[in-house]
């Protein structure tokens, strides 16, 4: 199924996961997805890291199993920093074998120190060349405040509309913690005539070390209240993970009553945090 389609009934409600590291067992994925699969989202992603066919296989094997084992319907990340127009049709190719029918079309972060590599310079390049070959649900990334390279809001913008002209159907929003970026970036989205259902990217927060690392890599806000949470809970992790959990359900409770379109929840792999978010607002998505 196109995941595009399940935003026609309801509010959608989705997870990301990622890969095991290479000195990990394939199998601590799979523990994972046993106990996501009885939450049943709408769709499970499957990340990617940047610049390998190795890294593909993961992917690819991770998405294929959502799909075909836990019945689950799945997108596959796909980040074209570092490919060939050769390399992507191998994948693609590797996709449509495995009944992969969505992916989640991204340049990759350009290394630090490095410069870009590869035959996909943007995106919207990639989702054109996907488009050209085959008849996949291609979702994109977007930034409610602006991605780091961006020169300001109005040009990622423009940017993001080049991808949904170029075939993206569907847009997942990098992590905010505040949420009125994300309604003026709505907003702003629909000026410029993006019109695609765009979901909310939540990720709970479970340690201050996890935030800091965010905010050096996303470079997104973080509000006063969540800056206490964090200072008054750091030493104590029960308590951080907790009140991390309850911030998000705070957000999503907002999201929802201003009507997202849909919950895309980094869940970090941890089943605990994904099934204490589920049982909070499952029903409110679903009223
Ligand atoms: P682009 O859309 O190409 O944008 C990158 C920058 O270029 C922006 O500043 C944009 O404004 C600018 N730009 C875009 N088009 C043009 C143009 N035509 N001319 C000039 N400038 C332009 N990374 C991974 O490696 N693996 C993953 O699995 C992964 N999953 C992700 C999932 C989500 C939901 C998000 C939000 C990010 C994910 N990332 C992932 C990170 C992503 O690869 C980085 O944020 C990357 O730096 C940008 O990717 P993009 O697809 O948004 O790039």
């Amino acid at each position: 199924m196109k995941t595009t389609e399940l935003f026609q009934t309801k509010t959608t409600f989705s997870f990301e996961v990622f890969p095991p590291k290479r000195t990990d067992s394939i199998d601590t994925i799979y523990r994972t997805l046993d106990k996501l699969q009885g939450l049943r989202p709408d769709f499970i992603s499957v990340t990617y890291g940047a610049g390998g066919s190795a890294n593909c296989t993961a992917t690819l094997e991770i998405a294929s199993a959502i799909k075909h084992k836990y019945k689950i319907e799945s997108v596959a990340h796909l980040p074209g920093i570092g490919l060939t127009k050769a390399d992507v049709l191998s994948q693609l190719r590797r996709f449509e074998t495995a009944g992969i029918e969505n992916i989640l079309a991204l340049r990759g972060d350009i290394p630090s120190g490095s410069y870009f590599e590869g035959d996909f310079p943007h995106a919207s390049d990639l989702i054109s060349f996907i488009k050209e070959y085959a008849d996949f649900n291609i979702i994109a990334a977007c930034y409610p405040e602006a991605h780091t390279e961006s020169e300001n809001i109005l040009s990622d913008i423009r940017h993001l509309k080049t991808k949904v002209d170029a075939g993206a159907s569907q847009l997942i929003t990098q992590l905010f913690f505040d949420n009125n970026y994300f309604y003026r970036f709505r907003e702003r989205c629909s000026l410029a005539g993006i019109h695609v259902p765009i979901e909310a990217g939540i990720m709970p927060v479970i340690n201050k070390k996890q935030i800091e690392r965010m905010v050096t890599l996303c470079g997104v806000h973080l509000p006063k209240k969540f800056t206490a949470m964090m200072e008054r809970y750091e030493n104590n992790p029960e308590a951080m993970r907790d009140a991390g959990i309850a911030y998000a359900i705070d957000q999503i409770v907002d999201l929802n009553a201003q009507g997202v379109d849909g919950i895309h929840l980094y869940t970090m792999n941890n089943p605990y945090i994904a099934e204490k978010i589920y049982e909070a607002v499952h029903r409110l998505l679903a009223a």
